[in-house]
């Protein structure tokens, strides 16, 4: 039978409406999730206040040194700045007793003071569920038993992590690593540095390199750039990864000048951590884009949190949003059971929903890996939704994105 042009067009036409509809329910969904661009006014309101509060200028505020040191910690201050409860109040000095935390003044500015529930606050304000946690251990993923020298965390053969600060301009509540977090912040002593530089000079097989913290962008330009200056005379090292969360926690932390510094260290890419689109703002996309003009790919790690991420609306947008801002979504992970930090700790299912609702219905660059964290170190270990039915001999079933099954050769039969 052949099918003239003008109905292949009817088929085609046809074909469009029934797709139009697989995304319907998202985007009436969309309109009601708020994001950082959306709400720029309520922020620049907010960051206004805060000024005042400091006394401070607008060119304080776009000084990373000045949103570090005036980063809030103490309840009483958060208290001048936003209406709590007794109650509230009290939970928040109970926690930091046991849990150490500090905000970021713009990162303050993102979160709605009234709002318990809010997505960017529950990420920064502490909550009396962190000591209501039964599960959780200090370290699950034994990172103590996975460093050969001091500040080296290696679980591959052919990659690792160095571990350069305990510092960071937000504390994060789900934090992994909150064992390290301690009441002071803490850069790495030199000679510990210069030891785990030497263990990867002495293991040839490392070719990729991950400075991560703490917040390894919270060190200085210069002590930065020693660092990577010294992985960059060890010849078979060949790429460097930062992981920093400050394009999304302070973004006035990537100037020029750190920019500058380092372009003269490629190949080098750098991973961030933006779990909800609330967080992408017009100052983290001024970040975002001079590290990317600086030819740095950039890539987004979120986790997924209860109450702030699990949503695959919410999880869409958020990777429409980063994509807009130069970031690639590299992974979604299931959240680990660390101590203080179960309450975020979905189901499974609901990151395979996630996973579900992102394949097909958009772009393949906003499709991160979700990744469950085998425990002890055993390693990243990613999850899917089924697609593959059976695997015969000869055929395969498949499943699309759709639902629909179908049967694929297996090798040129
Ligand atoms: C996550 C991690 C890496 C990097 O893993 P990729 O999947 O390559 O991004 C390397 N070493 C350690 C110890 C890690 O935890």
């Amino acid at each position: 039978m052949t099918v003239n042009k003008h109905d292949k067009r009817d088929i085609a036409l046809d074909r469009t409406e029934e797709l139009k509809q697989r995304i319907e329910s998202y985007l009436e969904a969309a309109k009601s999730i708020p994001t950082g661009f959306k709400m720029e006014e309520e922020y620049q309101a907010r960051k206004k206040e805060l000024l005042q509060f400091f006394g401070a200028t607008e060119e304080n505020w776009q000084d990373w040194h000045w949103q570090m040191r005036n980063r809030i910690s103490d309840v009483g201050m958060l208290r001048k700045l936003w209406s709590l409860t007794e109650e509230e109040a009290e939970q928040i000095e109970s926690v930091s007793e046991k849990f150490r935390w500090a905000v970021s003044p713009y990162y303050l500015s993102l979160m709605e003071p009234g709002n318990p529930g809010c997505p960017v606050r529950m990420q920064g304000i502490p909550s009396i569920r962190e000591l209501q946690d039964n599960w959780g251990k200090l370290d699950p993923m034994a990172e103590e038993y996975t460093s050969p020298a001091p500040r080296i965390t290696r679980r591959y053969a052919d990659r690792l992590i160095i571990n350069v600060t305990n510092q960071c301009a937000m504390f994060c509540r789900h934090c992994q690593r909150r064992r390290s977090i301690g009441e002071v912040d803490k850069p790495a002593p030199v000679e510990e540095i210069k030891a785990a530089i030497d263990y990867i000079r002495q293991n040839p097989e490392v070719r990729d390199v991950l400075i991560t913290g703490g917040d390894p962008l919270t060190l200085s330009d210069e002590w930065l750039d020693w660092i990577l200056s010294e992985l960059d005379k060890i010849e078979h090292v060949e790429i460097k990864r930062i992981g920093s969360r400050t394009p999304v926690t302070m973004p006035q932390r990537i100037t020029p000048e750190l920019c500058a510094m380092l372009e003269s260290h490629h190949p080098l890419y750098l991973n961030t951590h933006f779990n909800h689109p609330r967080e992408v703002t017009q100052e983290a996309l001024r970040a975002t884009r001079m590290l990317a003009k600086a030819g740095i790919s950039l890539g987004n790690q979120a986790v997924l949190l209860k109450g702030i991420n699990n949503d695959p609306h919410v999880m869409k947008k958020l990777n429409h949003e980063l994509l807009k801002i130069h970031v690639r979504p590299y992974y979604i992970f299931h959240a680990k059971p660390v101590k203080g930090t179960t309450h975020f700790v979905t189901t499974v299912q609901e990151g395979l929903e996630i996973m579900e609702n992102l394949r097909g219905y958009t772009s393949g660059l906003a499709i991160p890996w979700y990744i469950i964290n085998a425990p002890g170190g055993a390693g990243k270990t990613p999850l899917l939704p089924q697609y593959l039915l059976t695997m015969g001999k000869d055929y395969v079933m498949i499943r699309t994105w759709e639902g629909k099954v179908f049967r694929c050769a297996n090798g040129n039969i």
